[in-house]
């Protein structure tokens, strides 16, 4: 495991806490997007903020198989993807 985290570059979210928020997740949009941060894909499941057009939303990957399982949350304003990306990390939402 500590082998592991020293490679990782990107942040980890942490255990989901008792009062951890449901997100919404949806169906992914179709359109180009450009993915500003993401979370280390050493996990399972992956997170990406992702933005277009001046509107911001989470990526959720699931790596499986056959194929990876991709959600969204709904698009919004780049203030609020940046609170629920926060809380995503300190297992507040999830
Ligand atoms: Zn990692």
């Amino acid at each position: 495991m500590n082998d592991v985290l020293e490679a990782c570059l990107s942040p980890h979210v942490a255990a989901m806490r008792r009062d951890c928020r449901r997100l919404e997740w949806n169906v992914v949009r179709s359109g180009r997007v450009r993915v500003v941060v993401w979370t280390c894909s050493c996990r399972a499941t992956v997170y990406e903020l992702c933005a277009s057009g001046g509107r911001a939303f989470i990526r959720r990957t699931v790596q499986a198989e056959p194929v990876a399982v991709i959600c969204e949350t709904p698009w919004g304003p780049p203030r609020e993807a940046w609170e629920i990306w926060a809380a995503l990390l300190a297992g507040r939402a999830r």
